[in-house]
């Protein structure tokens, strides 16, 4: 085993627990004599699947059976316009919260099929931080209102949800989904790529609430309407099995850790490693995000030079750490401390930055 400290931002780690199972089962599911890709997505055991984790979700979310829980494909991308289509009627507008990469693009994909208003928007500080409550410009009357509650790019996350009035709630909730308690009630549409937090790429959670999903625009394609795919329970067509069977060990192990409470705490002290290092560091280390909008996922800052963060990416990588150079469009360090990253990894990665500034 040569495993290194895998800060990627996504797909990305995954607990070694959960990858020691998948490879105990690989071959033969359960004694079967066949791996779960090789059977149907009609089998009992794969329906058993489905059903754990999406009862699991309902659990760590506090839903109750007034929702539905949903395995797609098409992404994180692909909601951004399976909601418009589904739930912004003409003549009505939907409002969207903008505060890094990922919003905008959810609102470009809706201004693509109606009506989208950018309540608010941090663009002009570089997505440093949440938008403040007098920023936020509301329609009563809007469709919905969509809030990304972590950007991953810029490493922003909404401490806590804004109250924002009684429109219906919808979230992105990709890069933060189960790293924390959150009241799953507030809102009647999350969705997330199961690939930063809760599994490998290819297929997005979705909790919907049942009276929202009532409410959706009718004559578009079977495939795209969130109904077709609550009757038939994520069925309708072959979903991605392999995915979804290592999403609900990843579940499992999440409430084997204790439940969202313990998983929170330690994700708290893994950021707090990292941001102390940037606040003690005299301006070497500067963070991107304001410090009340700080991710405790994605944790972003920048080096005095270009050169200087190649070689902070470069030795780190030599002492056994990948996947801190920043997103493409933004550049500089971007440490991404999912659910599944451990303590000691944080720990080790703090370690190497006083060191780094040190010689530097
Ligand atoms: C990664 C990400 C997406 C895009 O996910 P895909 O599954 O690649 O479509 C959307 N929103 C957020 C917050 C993300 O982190």
């Amino acid at each position: 085993m040569t495993a290194v400290l895998n800060f990627n931002a996504g797909p990305a780690m995954l607990p070694p627990p959960v990858l020691a199972q998948v490879k105990e089962e690989l071959l033969s599911y359960r004694g079967l004599g066949m791996s779960i890709m090789e059977m149907s997505h009609r089998s009992k055991e794969y329906e058993e699947i489905n059903q754990q984790a999406s009862n699991s979700i309902r659990r760590l979310l506090g839903l109750g059976e007034d929702y539905q829980v949903l395995f797609l494909q098409g992404g994180a991308s692909g909601q951004f316009a399976m909601i418009p289509m589904n739930f912004l009627p003409a003549g009505q507008s939907a409002d969207y919260l903008v505060m890094g990469t990922w919003g905008e693009k959810a609102q470009e994909e809706a201004a693509n099929l109606g009506k989208a208003n950018i309540a608010a928007s941090t663009r002009s500080t570089n997505y440093s931080r949440v938008p403040e409550a007098g920023e936020i410009c509301l329609d009563p009357k809007a469709a919905y209102i969509h809030i990304t509650t972590n950007e991953t790019i810029h490493g922003v996350q909404w401490h806590t949800i804004p109250q924002l009035g009684d429109r219906p709630l919808v979230a992105d909730m990709s890069s933060d989904f189960l790293s924390r308690p959150v009241d799953g009630k507030r809102f009647d549409l999350i969705y997330a790529g199961a690939q930063k937090n809760i599994g490998p790429a290819g297929v997005v959670a979705v909790a919907i609430r049942q009276a929202f999903l009532e409410k959706a625009n009718k004559g578009i394609p079977t495939i795209f309407r969130y109904s077709t795919h609550a009757k038939n329970n994520s069925l309708y067509n072959t979903p991605p099995s392999l995915a979804v069977y290592v999403v609900n060990l990843v579940l499992q192990w999440i409430e084997k850790q204790g439940g969202l409470k313990a998983i929170e705490e330690t994700n708290q002290k893994k950021a707090s490693l990292i941001y102390d290092c940037l606040d003690l560091s005299s301006g070497f280390y500067k963070g991107h995000a304001e410090p009340g909008s700080r991710s405790q996922m994605n944790i972003t800052f920048r080096l005095p030079s270009e050169d200087l963060e190649k070689e902070f990416v470069k030795q780190a990588q030599k002492e056994g750490m990948v996947g801190l150079a920043g997103h493409r469009s933004v550049g500089g360090i971007r440490a991404s401390t999912y659910n599944a990253v451990p303590l000691s990894a944080c720990q080790t990665l703090a370690d190497f930055m006083k060191t780094f500034a040190k010689r530097a």
